[in-house]
């Protein structure tokens, strides 16, 4: 048995949390690598350390220098060595780090130093090897991982040494530059870890009791969901289930590695399991979760005969290619079709440029555009063999008089996908989640 350990910012929000966490991982012998993100939210309205570093990378291009952004990050891991009571001279590490946001000035390296001192700390309170991600994980000219020199390296640094810690977040891009995964990227890097060292199970140690059906933060104590699979966990967390990010799963999915999520807080708590379809287990309901994001615009194409247009869809799509914008979703009609784009891409005259170079390019009927949209991802295996789910789904958004704007099913009958308005999210989540959940 041998299980990699990845806990999250809430769990090394202090020296108190960081004491449980040691006794987590000392309670079992086969907790032996560890992975870690920066310091958490203590408390609510309180700082995340990877923000404070963000915000010292602003200060330092206004400014060129980010003396007073850095006192906030300096103070936390003063106090949380201070709360550990360990000999660890935290003041010399942060001023070599100070000096080295200076010179290397680049904002993934500025935002990896969060995790790069608590896991100095973490292996100095366990007594483990400090392995630097700089060092082991590495990235593609693209910006992918790249994930066969990555393994090859982790293996190599970490064997030997009876435990490991290796921060999360961040490794070495071609450049030879520290390079970031996206936010809540130490999840990837746990997948990564565990891969690498061939772990029977990646453990993901966070602040709720496992993966749950719906954003707790929305629905007050939502179900717990006790075995997901590796494909439905895909779709909830890219739809915003953040509690994973939505890429910790390809790393462990190829070596069928099971990732379990738990509660540092509660760590007497099964959690939840995430498996291969293989050794997933139905848990008798139709729908296994719901997830979704706010803040997509979508431009509506209406032109006849459009299905009799070779290349209709092709010459679209090249138009958003060519700006090097995803879409995310493309739902056609006979003479319709739909982009779904996340807004962060379009800003105002970005959109109106799109619009016109679509005209251009297909020289349709309409173009019309709606902003501030959510999707809505309702998922679950059970989804596909089961008659009047989707009834049920739209009999539940319409009783919250909530107007749907989009509606799209995935290939796979795995998901059904709302658009409804920004301001109808929550409620919208909440209908959904009380149809299927009681
Ligand atoms: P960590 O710092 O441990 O990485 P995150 O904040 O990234 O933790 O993720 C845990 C949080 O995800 C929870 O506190 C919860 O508010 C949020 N969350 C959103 N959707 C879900 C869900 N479906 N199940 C569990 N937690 C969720
Ligand atoms: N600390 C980083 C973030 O806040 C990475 C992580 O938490 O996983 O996004
Ligand atoms: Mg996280």
């Amino acid at each position: 048995m041998l299980k990699v350990c990845k806990f999250g910012g809430t769990s090394m929000a202090d020296g108190n949390v960081i004491n449980g966490v040691k006794k987590i991982i000392e309670s079992d012998a086969s907790r032996k690598y560890v992975v870690v993100s920066a310091p958490g939210k203590r408390y609510s309205g309180d700082s995340k350390v990877t923000d404070l570093l963000y915000k010292c990378h602003s200060e330092l291009t206004e400014k060129g220098n980010c003396k007073e952004s850095f006192k906030a990050v300096r103070a936390r891991f003063v106090s949380i060595v201070k709360e550990l009571n360990i000999p660890f001279n935290i003041e010399a590490v942060l001023d070599e780090t100070e000096k080295l946001i200076v010179s290397e000035n680049s904002e993934d390296f500025i935002a990896s130093r969060g995790e790069y001192l608590c896991a100095r700390i973490v292996a100095e309170v366990l007594g483990a090897k400090f392995v630097d991600a700089y060092d082991v994980v590495f990235f593609k000219e693209d910006g992918s991982l790249d994930g066969a020199k990555s393994y090859k390296a982790i293996s190599e640094a970490v064997s030997g040494a009876n435990s490991a810690v290796i921060p999360g977040f961040y490794g070495k891009g071609t450049d030879g530059r520290v390079k970031t995964f996206s936010r809540g990227g130490s999840d990837i890097s746990g997948a990564v870890v565990a891969r690498a060292v061939n772990a029977t199970v990646y453990e993901n140690w966070t602040d709720v009791s496992g993966f749950l059906a719906c954003d707790p933060r929305i629905v007050d104590s939502p179900v717990k969901i006790k075995c997901i699979s590796y494909k439905e966990l895909r779709e909830l967390s890219y739809m915003g289930a953040n509690v994973l990010h939505s890429d910790s799963i390809f790393p462990v999915r190829k070596a069928n590695i099971p990732i379990k999520i738990k509660n540092t807080f509660n760590p007497a708590d099964e959690g939840t399991s995430i498996v291969p379809s293989s050794r997933y287990v139905p848990s008798g309901n139709i729908v296994t979760g719901v997830a979704g994001k706010k803040n997509f615009t979508v431009i509506f194409i209406e032109k006849s005969h459009m299905n009799a247009e070779v290349g209709f869809i092709c010459k679209v799509l090249t138009v958003l290619m060519d700006e090097g914008i995803p879409v995310e979703h493309i739902p056609t009609g006979t003479d319709t079709m739909s982009l779904v784009v996340d807004s962060g891409y379009l800003k105002k005259e970005k959109l109106e440029e799109i619009v016109s170079k679509i005209k251009t390019a297909v020289s349709p009927d309409t173009v019309r555009v709606l902003e501030d949209v959510a999707l809505i991802a309702t998922v679950g295996h059970g989804m596909s063999s089961s008659v009047g789910t989707s009834a049920r789904l739209f009999n539940a958004i319409a009783n919250a008089n909530i107007n749907i704007k989009m509606i799209d099913q995935g290939s796979s009958e795995l998901n059904v996908i709302v658009g409804v308005n920004n301001d109808d999210y929550e409620n919208c989540i909440r209908a959904i989640y009380y149809e299927f959940f009681r």
